[in-house]
């Protein structure tokens, strides 16, 4: 059978081809802390705990598939933060990797502000009490009722994404009678993936507006002389799941040039700078995140090094990270299901979610871990690919991964790491039921978002 011609494209028979992996690790029950939320630990009996809950009591309690959020961990990941950038700085969290109306509280909470891209974000962000001038609306394609209602509701600053934007907020803060914060996002030639990243990106992208060939100067100008307007600054995003500070280096740069650029031309020193989001986590024990105070520490020399060299007083600098808050915070528990030995081949572990509650393996060829959950084994380590209950032979949740070799169906494995772009790109697949996120602290759960249930599917089918 030809790959390439699968119905669901070239990117299924990327999945499907040979993964790397290495070694079993020496013991199976050991869980690597660096992938796991921080209360997360095996107890005497050998069961995985979750702010002191055992997972098999959760597992009875809120059914599986669920995921299942380590709220003190989030807490402490939003303070770290907040405590690296200091009060010089800004932190928004990225909203698009997971957002509830109880994670919008913890943000308010522990200082930190928001960055929604949709109607449906800013709604969650301001029903939950975010204050409106500590939220930033992002977006390529934002509808003029959107912006109508971001301006209207008072947003701390909208990120204009296109020259037609920049005319299309201008005239609605003008209809509504009002001045708005605004920042240009701007395409630096920079894309960064991981470990590597790329100075000279082409500009072949739906995001921003480019540096190169003077249109970000441009955009600044228009900006500028529009009524309705205040530019308070420029906005960078490089990629996402990225390690390694050069390409923010390169980024930071290039920013600042243009900074330097705009107060040559118009007399005008922009007050703030945002370098984005897309630092990495620990998906497996191969991945090395830097922590928040580092990446701080980095971002603010690397600006204030480029500042002094073109005479600009240093800006007030902004982050975006999503994934770096959420992403280890939560991890999703399943049950295993049917277990296949094809000779010679592999052997297939299903669980009961799959593409529907994790799209990222099939949509990036992400890598994650897991782990039997339910109790301590001392079986030899079988080499599995872990897949879905979906009707889809790209339905696959780990691709490579040591499972001991006594599992059986009815055993609850989890996977770490899945509190980013999981449940917030759930899909309804095969009319799969979207699990609930429970957020687990100091010896109690509470549904934070409830599963979906067949009533839900009917009430949206109007027949
Ligand atoms: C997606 C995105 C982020 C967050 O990215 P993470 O990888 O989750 O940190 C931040 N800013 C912008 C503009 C984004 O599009």
């Amino acid at each position: 059978m030809s790959r390439s011609a699968h119905p669901a494209g070239p990117r299924h028979a990327d999945v499907l081809t040979e993964g790397h992996y290495t070694a079993p690790p020496a013991d199976l029950n050991v869980l690597d802390e660096k992938v796991w939320a921080r209360t997360v630990s095996r107890n005497d009996d050998g069961a995985v705990t979750v702010g002191g809950i055992e997972v098999t009591r959760l597992a009875e309690e809120f059914g599986t598939p669920a995921y299942f959020l380590d709220e003190s961990d989030f807490r402490a990941r939003c303070r770290a933060w907040a405590d690296a950038f200091g009060p010089g700085a800004d932190v928004f969290y990225a909203g698009k990797a997971f957002l509830s109306r109880a994670v919008v509280r913890w943000l308010k909470e522990e200082g930190l502000n928001l960055d929604v891209c949709s109607g449906g974000e800013l709604t969650t962000a301001l029903d939950a009490g975010m204050p409106a001038e500590r939220i930033a609306f992002h977006g390529n394609n934002k509808t003029a009722a959107e912006i109508e209602r971001a301006v209207q509701a008072g947003v701390g600053r909208i990120v204009l994404d296109s020259f037609q934007e920049i005319v299309r907020v201008s005239h609605i803060a003008q209809r509504l009678g009002k001045r708005q914060r605004v920042q240009i996002r701007v395409t630096v030639g920079v894309e960064a993936h991981t470990h590597e990243f790329i100075a000279t990106a082409h500009e072949d992208q739906k995001f921003g507006i480019a540096l190169a060939g003077g249109q970000a100067a441009e955009a600044v100008r228009r900006a500028l002389t529009l009524d309705g307007l205040e530019l308070i600054g420029i906005h960078s995003h490089i990629g996402s799941q990225i390690f390694d500070m050069a390409g923010f280096e390169v980024s930071a740069r290039r920013v600042v040039q243009l900074l330097a650029e705009v107060r040559d031309e118009h007399g005008v020193e922009l007050p703030e700078i945002d370098l984005g989001g897309g630092l990495g986590i620990a998906y497996t024990s191969d991945d090395d995140p830097r922590e928040p105070h580092e990446i701080a520490k980095a971002l603010g020399d690397i600006v204030t090094r480029e500042c002094e060299a073109a005479g600009l007083a240093t800006p007030r600098i902004s982050v975006e990270p999503g994934r770096a808050i959420v992403g280890p915070t939560a991890f999703t528990l399943y049950e295993v299901g049917t277990i296949k030995h094809l000779e010679g081949l592999r052997t297939y572990v299903s669980v009961d979610g799959g593409m529907s509650d994790n799209i990222r393996t099939a949509l990036y060829d992400a890598e994650y871990s897991v782990a039997l959950v339910s109790r301590r084994s001392d079986a030899e380590p079988m080499l599995v690919r872990v897949v879905g209950k979906h009707c889809e032979s790209g339905d696959i949740v780990v691709k490579d991964a040591f499972l001991p070799s006594d599992l059986a169906p009815g055993d609850l494995i989890a996977v770490p790491a899945t509190g980013a772009y999981c449940r917030s790109m759930a899909s309804n697949y095969n009319h799969a039921l979207r699990p609930p996120v429970v957020a687990v602290r100091d010896g109690e759960a509470r549904v934070i978002l409830r599963r979906e249930t067949e009533e839900d599917l009917l009430r949206l089918d109007v027949g």
